[in-house]
């Protein structure tokens, strides 16, 4: 039974990579009819403890749809699943590996720590501890912990291993033993570090497939000794590109879209997100990329990833999220909107079904909704002097014939207040006022709306009705007279 987990430290920012990680672990979770995905909490550096960070971890892969099965919140039957309730679980298996010889005490004191990389800096070597404790008796050892000497356990590296990593993505990566450092398994706080933590958990929660970011891969050997000194198996690997900017620059949060609130609050579907993010490594070609999750599940397989650098650009997320409100029914737009706190329930609703649609091909955010959308419902947002010069601008002529031309508007004789009348009557005007067509309908477009881009005019007007054009269309008169 495939079981995967994302495992944040809760920082309090949601990062973008946090959400790329937790897609790939859910999706491989999900192809196995009866796989878990797990949300485990590494929260055992007290110096970063962040107070409601944990919330945002969860409220942002909620958003998203990343629903854990086992989680702290959820429970499960491999918990606590919260790094710092399992203190004791790390402690015996600590003392085990001490015991077997795999790890042991380190007294050395920060001050000599600082000396030797100072030493291995100045001779350009790589910043590594020497071994002084291994030498160490029991005798001496006992002696030091009953005089309450504080100490570290270190992680006892063989001298000359190749050590293999296995990568569902990279193939075969091998390290040198000797390049890595006796890595400390438990601070002298008594804590654990990310490394022993995440090797026990990872075994005690019967993780199959550790699907995590490439910056681990260098930490990967370690995890492998550790498996191999408890005579565990080990679980499958994958490190996944670190995504990078268009500029192939490192994603800071300096940026807005590092934080996935921030895909949130522009307007960004929590589906579009999910199928840009896998479209960032996941190659497909041009016809084939738009797809949900459970497409996701059902094709999605590590040999289909690429290993170039992934890169989040938002021009193509703008043009993806513009596709996907265009394909959500008008019901469903409007729910999105009321999500996104768009207080569009106390608007007419005919009317706003009618707009919906005539705006919906334009929307890329929902943000941008009432920038489309507000001169429908209310008077155009523009002052009577830039009105007028723009429609100058537009039109070209004089004030006087800018009114006449205008004046075809308030004139418009037809049967049916519909689009495709109105459509025709504009042109039939335009026709006889022999005024080019662009220096024609920009003045009445801009007295209308008060903006230069707006959908056909026809179907603009159809959704004011005639009252309000003659009504706008008298106002700018007034304006330019
Ligand atoms: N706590 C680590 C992090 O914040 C998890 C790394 C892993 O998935 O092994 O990224």
């Amino acid at each position: 039974m495939t079981r995967t987990r994302v495992a944040p430290s809760p920082t309090g920012y949601p990062h973008i990579g946090t959400a790329y990680q937790a897609l790939f672990d859910f999706v491989y979770a999900k192809k196995d009819p009866r796989g878990k995905f797990i949300i485990r909490i590494e929260d055992t550096d007290k110096k970063r403890f962040v107070e409601g960070a944990e919330q945002v971890v969860y409220k942002s892969l909620e958003w998203l749809g990343l629903l854990a099965d086992e989680s702290p919140v959820n429970g499960g039957k491999y918990g606590p699943y919260r790094q710092s309730e399992r203190l004791d679980l790390y402690q015996k298996y600590a003392s085990e590996l001490v015991e077997r010889g795999h790890a042991y005490y380190c007294f050395c004191s920060q001050e000599r720590i600082d000396a030797l990389r100072e030493e291995q800096e100045k001779n350009h070597l790589p910043p590594m501890y020497d071994g002084f404790c291994k030498k160490l008796t029991s005798d001496e050892i006992q002696q030091k912990i009953a005089n309450g000497e504080k100490y570290v356990i270190r992680m006892r590296i063989p001298e000359d291993e190749i050590i293999t990593v296995h990568d569902s993505i990279r193939g075969e990566v091998k390290f040198l033993s000797k390049i890595l450092d006796d890595q400390v398994l438990v601070k002298s706080d008594g804590f654990p570090t990310y490394h022993l933590a995440v090797v026990v958990d990872d075994h005690l929660m019967e993780i199959t497939h550790v699907i995590r970011g490439e910056e681990w891969l260098s930490s990967a050997p370690k995890h492998i000794l550790l498996y191999k000194f408890f005579g565990w198996e080990e679980p499958i690997w994958t490190h996944l590109p670190l995504l990078r900017n268009p500029n192939k620059g490192k994603i800071s949060k300096r940026m807005g879209h590092a934080s996935i609130f921030w895909y949130r609050d522009e307007g960004y579907l929590p589906e579009t997100v999910l199928n840009f993010i896998a479209l960032t490594i996941w190659g497909r070609d041009k016809d084939h990329e738009m797809f949900s999750v459970s497409d996701m599940i059902k094709e999605f397989d590590f040999s289909k990833i690429r290993i170039a650098a992934p890169v989040l650009d938002i021009a193509k997320l703008d043009w993806l999220n513009g596709v996907y409100i265009r394909n959500l029914s008008i019901l469903d737009l409007k729910k999105r909107l009321i999500q996104f706190d768009q207080p569009i329930q106390f608007l007419d609703q005919n009317k706003l079904d009618k707009v919906l649609s005539l705006i919906k091909e334009r929307m890329r955010r929902l943000k941008e909704f009432w920038d489309l959308a507000d001169y429908f419902f209310a008077d155009p947002k523009i002052s009577k002097e830039e009105m007028v010069k723009q429609m100058l601008k537009e039109s070209k002529l004089s004030p006087s014939k800018t009114i006449k031309d205008l004046s075809y508007l308030s004139n418009l004789k037809l049967l049916r207040w519909e689009a495709k009348e109105i459509d025709e009557a504009l042109h039939k005007s335009q026709d006889n006022s022999q005024t080019p067509p662009r220096q024609f309908f920009m003045p009445i477009r801009i007295a209308l709306t008060g903006k230069s881009q707006t959908p056909p005019l026809a179907n603009v007007m159809e959704v004011l009705g005639k009252d309000e054009v003659v009504k706008r269309i008298a106002t700018a008169k007034n304006h330019l007279a």
